[in-house]
């Protein structure tokens, strides 16, 4: 392994340096060549980075909102600027094929507008007094100082749509990137901190230790996504210390392909769905519900839509599914589809290691006879692995999709609307998409994940500003006529 110099990864006032932690190194997926050496931040720089935001928070806060609506606005236009390296940076550093890598650019760019243009929107309501007289009004202001922590499989996006509406809304930040996405993270906070004044935003490079740290510090709000365990653990560390928690977690995603369904079309659609960026999205179809009527025809169209997916490297233009994050996730995934094997599910397509393409690759797998208690129907796997279930009719369909722990997406497919309709609402679950795909959250709508996938206020949208801005209720009282 070829070894390289450790590069400063901590953005503290405004400053980069080499955190005071462990070394550590993120490496290239496709090659397993080291992308970006660097230290992990220790808890004083953590503790430091904190102080940091804090002391930069009164003056932010009081810009004028106009002020922050053309910094971010400018931000984005510097990222349109940088398209070409952020797109090459996720593909090294993830593994994500390019056309989804250009993609998510394009999505943290309009992520900015987006919330650039909240800024103006009304603040607030006006509400008559119930005795008569005065009115009350409410009004927002900054939550404060706020925690942001965020995982690698979006490594653009997710940090951009927790950090525009953080900063739209005058808050400071202390951001902590996944580890496996460091030099990505660098390059966009790069660019931002270059805009922003020092302390505005920070920094904060490493792991869990580093993720546990920031919630132990004191933040005014912290905002996760990630997976289910580690959600839990943070909402235990920061329970009973006032601090604002929202949490964006695993998912379990079903599409549902009922009988009147366009048979060719939606299988064409569940196997991207299931299959791009490798199944590594929270929101990739996890899991496929066929009605009985339609299941053998079903089967071997999406079977075929499977097999003919473009596996091969995230730098090719035409590549539609290419490396997971690393070799162990692919040793993960192995364990899981032996398990199912053996617990008499059948690997219609795939189920094998691409070593031929390297070390990071799996073939698209997917799995017919998947009884619905076993690992397979339950569990999030977060690789290429679609598990089919045969209902034997609508009830039946519903009754499955709503049988795990997760309620994150969910999808059906049916030509009859008002039937899509119907399952739409009975659906547990944040976001659903009748004849389309499960991933692709939308960016103005609120993200409301149910059960074990989410924790507190929705993320996205206009809800974005519930999260990151505190209310107040202000009461005139007017008892005197003229
Ligand atoms: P992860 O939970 O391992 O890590 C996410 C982030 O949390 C990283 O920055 C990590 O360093 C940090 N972290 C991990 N354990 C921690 C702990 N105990 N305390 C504090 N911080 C901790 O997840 P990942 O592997 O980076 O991403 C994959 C997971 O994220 C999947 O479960 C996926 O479903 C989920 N995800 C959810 C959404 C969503 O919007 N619901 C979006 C993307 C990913």
């Amino acid at each position: 392994m070829v070894t390289t110099a450790t590069e400063p990864a901590c953005l503290i006032s405004g400053l980069w340096r080499v955190g005071g932690g462990e070394a550590l190194n993120s490496l290239n997926p496709t090659t397993g060549e080291v992308v970006m050496a660097f230290n992990m931040a220790s808890a004083d720089d953590v503790e430091e980075a904190v102080r940091s935001a804090r002391e930069a928070l009164p003056r932010w806060s009081s810009e004028p909102p106009l002020h922050r609506q053309s910094l971010l606005l400018e931000l984005a236009r510097a990222i349109d600027a940088q398209q070409d390296v952020l797109v090459e940076s996720v593909i090294n550093e993830v593994g994500k094929p390019r056309s989804e890598a250009r993609e998510e650019v394009r999505r943290a760019i309009a992520i900015l507008v987006y919330h650039a243009g909240a800024i103006l929107d009304p603040d607030g309501v006006t509400l008559p007094s119930p005795t008569g007289g005065g009115f009350a009004f409410t009004q927002t202001e900054p939550l404060g100082v706020v925690g942001l922590i965020t995982p690698w499989n979006f490594p653009l996006a997710i940090p951009m749509w927790k950090l525009a509406p953080a900063l739209a809304y005058g808050n400071t930040v202390v951001l902590k990137p996944s580890p496996e996405a460091t030099a990505t993270a660098r390059s966009i906070t790069r660019i931002a901190a270059e805009l922003l004044p020092p302390g505005v935003l920070n920094v904060v490079a490493g792991g869990a230790e580093s993720g546990m740290s920031l919630a132990s510090a004191s933040v005014n709000g912290l905002s996760f996504t990630g997976s289910t365990p580690a959600g839990l653990a943070l909402a235990r560390q920061v329970a009973g210390f006032g601090v604002r928690f929202q949490a964006e977690l695993g998912g379990k995603n079903a599409s549902i392909v009922l009988k009147d369904a366009d048979l060719e079309r939606t299988a064409v659609v569940v196997a991207r769905a299931a299959m791009g960026f490798a199944g590594q999205k929270c929101t990739a179809t996890s899991r496929v519900i066929v009605d009985s009527q339609v299941a053998a025809s079903f089967t071997d169209l999406l079977a075929d839509a499977i097999a003919a997916l473009r596996v091969g490297l995230p730098s090719a233009d035409e590549t539609e599914v290419g490396p997971m994050i690393s070799p162990a996730a692919v040793a993960r995934v192995s364990e899981v589809v032996r398990r199912g094997t053996s617990d008499g599910a059948e690997p219609l397509v795939g189920g094998v290691p691409r070593g031929d393409l390297g070390t990071a690759f799996f073939a698209p797998t997917l799995f017919s006879k998947v009884s619905a208690e076993s690992e397979l129907a339950s569990a999030e796997i977060f690789g290429p692995v679609l598990s089919l279930l045969v209902a034997d009719d609508e009830a039946d369909a519903l009754r499955l999709a709503n049988s795990t722990q997760y309620g994150l997406a969910a999808a059906v497919f049916t030509r009859d609307i008002d039937l899509g309709l119907r399952f739409a609402r009975k659906l547990d679950a944040g976001l659903i998409r009748v004849n389309g795909p499960t991933p692709g959250v939308l960016f103005n709508a609120p993200f409301a994940p149910r059960k074990a996938s989410g924790i507190g206020l929705p993320e996205q949208g206009k809800t974005a500003r519930d999260f990151f801005t505190l209310e107040r209720t202000i009461d005139i009282v007017s008892d005197h006529d003229i």
